[in-house]
């Protein structure tokens, strides 16, 4: 069997890891942490072939977030959930062991790393991995080329990349990522405009220190922007605009809660049972999860509901003030909308999928909350003075050398703007367009009505944001892990896997 897997981020980081596990017939996978529970993907051992991975980039396995930057860039969740391989909750600290203690954020208990040590972890077990595979007899091999094109060719799939070669493979995985940011402002071209902020370590370099900067977006990335120009010792104003004005939440110690109520095993139950899970089915678990708890479900709902009105600046207060709150709530949120999410979103009625859609802003808030040592940086600027949030921005446009902000409170001309606006999950980055459509114009991919695409074709796999009919949410690790091990589950049971060399 041949198979080839575009892109070398996470996506194909877990794909591998989980293949691994298959010709182990390991089930926890190469090098398991022992993870009671852990889950392999069943039956290949006996199975082998090639594997050929497409990255253009020199920073393998590191993808967009992962890459040499800043040691201010920290990764943005705590160790159990920022495993790649699914299920072993405790593979990524595993692997950290003593170097976390370097890096504990001292509110949360918890270390979290540069994202660019994150990357090594990425790289150790894409290569671990792939050693696992040569050792069960796979020829594993990395083509330093971005896939331009793909069409069925009799019973395989034939990629070209941009030097023309064609590479049939038995099975394509689309590890593709989201992408580069989007230019909503047409600003790209104007100097003094960052359209795209990574690595920080380079783009801030462009940055005067005493200049007027303005952040186009209120979430993660924004915060990344802000506390590594801080750390750089920004003396002039920064404003972050955007259209909600919402901040992240921060998120809030561990205490070691498994959420009993809201699971994929419940939700699958309700599925069984009804033909269908609602959006009230799902409120319905987690008022049942927050009874148990002995907490008031409507009070929550309300906190939360405020997320879209309440001043942002007296939230963050609150919200750091609450990081050692035993409640579960927010944390049962938090863990489930990446680790049921994206399994109950399939199922929902589209009406319910609209509900929650109005929300996005509210739902990207809990679902990707900011790190407390980030927290704290914010709230400090914020109080001194020199950051401030500008919701209700309508307008920026570049004139006669300098950029001119239309919002609620009136213009605004700062002398740097630094877009840090993501692009949506679904949408189709720019270096996999002309593959997209490809697939598109072969037939072996329809487009989802509501973005990403749909494989047409069993041989076919979509791992990751590009993968159509996902949650409306960006994937975190926890979300992707599983979806590799899916991906992998099918390749391997495939009819043609059983003849394989
Ligand atoms: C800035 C940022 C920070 C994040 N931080 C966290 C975090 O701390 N915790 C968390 O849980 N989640 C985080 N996420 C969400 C999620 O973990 C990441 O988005 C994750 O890295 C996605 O992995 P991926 O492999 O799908 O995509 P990517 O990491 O984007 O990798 C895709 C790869 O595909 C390659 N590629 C694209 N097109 C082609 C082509 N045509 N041919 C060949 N190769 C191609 C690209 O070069 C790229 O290397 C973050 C996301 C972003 C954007």
């Amino acid at each position: 069997m041949e198979i080839a897997i575009v892109g070398a981020g996470a996506a194909a980081v877990g794909l591998l890891d989980a293949l691994a596990a298959t010709t182990a017939g390991n089930p926890g996978g190469p090098g398991t942490t022992g993870t009671p529970g852990t889950p392999g993907t069943s039956g290949t051992s006996g199975t082998s072939g090639s594997i050929t991975v497409f990255e253009p980039s020199p920073h393998l396995w590191r993808g967009r977030p992962y890459g040499p930057d800043l040691d201010t860039v920290l990764v943005n969740a705590p160790p159990a959930i920022m495993s790649i391989r699914y299920q072993d909750f405790g593979h990524y600290e595993a692997w950290l062991g003593t170097r976390g203690a370097a890096h504990l954020d001292p509110a949360l208990g918890q270390p979290l790393v540069p994202r660019a040590l994150y990357g090594e972890y990425l790289e150790h077990t894409a290569e671990a991995a792939m050693a696992t595979l040569r050792a069960g007899g796979w020829r594993v091999r990395v083509v330093t080329q971005r896939v331009t094109g793909a069409a069925r060719s009799g019973d395989r799939l034939s990629l070209q990349t941009e030097d023309g070669r064609a590479h049939d493979a038995d099975h394509v995985a689309l590890c593709v990522g989201g992408g580069t940011p989007q230019d909503p402002y047409g600003l790209d071209g104007t100097p003094g405009f960052v359209g795209d902020p990574y690595p920080l370590a380079r783009t801030l370099g462009q940055v005067p220190p005493g200049s007027d900067v303005a952040v186009i977006g209120s979430g993660l990335t924004a915060v990344d922007v802000v506390v590594s120009l801080a750390a750089r010792g920004h003396t002039g104003q920064i404003t972050l605009l955007s259209r909600s004005g919402v901040l992240p939440h921060v998120w809030q110690r561990p205490v070691g809660h498994r959420p009993q109520q809201v699971t994929a095993e419940r939700v699958g139950a309700l599925h069984r049972k009804h033909g269908v899970v609602t959006l009230e089915d799902l409120i319905g678990l987690l008022r049942a999860e927050l009874a148990e708890a002995g907490e008031d479900f409507d009070g929550f709902v309300a906190e939360l509901l405020a997320t879209e009105t309440e001043d942002p600046a007296r939230r963050l207060r609150a919200q750091l003030a609450a990081v050692d709150d035993s409640r579960i709530g927010r944390r049962v949120l938090q863990e489930t909308a990446h680790a049921v999410g994206p399994y109950a979103w399939r199922l929902l009625p589209e009406p319910d999928r609209l509900r929650l859609r109005r929300h996005f802003r509210l739902a990207t808030s809990v679902a990707s909350p900011m790190v407390p040592v980030n927290a704290a940086v914010m709230m400090r600027l914020l109080d001194s003075g020199q950051l401030v949030l500008a919701p209700g921005v309508r307008k920026i446009e570049a004139a006669n050398g300098q950029f001119r902000v239309q919002g609620d409170d009136g213009e605004r001309t700062p002398d740097v703007v630094v877009n840090a606006m993501n692009p949506p999950p679904r949408a189709i980055p720019r270096a996999a367009g002309q593959l997209a459509t490809a697939l598109l114009s072969d037939g072996a991919a329809d487009l989802h009505p509501s973005g990403g695409l749909l494989p047409a074709d069993p041989r076919l796999h979509v791992v990751g944001d590009l993968a159509g009919g996902g949650p409306f949410i960006t994937s975190s690790i926890l979300g992707i892990a599983a979806q590799a091990s899916r991906a992998a589950q099918a390749i391997v049971t495939a009819p043609d896997a059983a003849r394989a060399t």
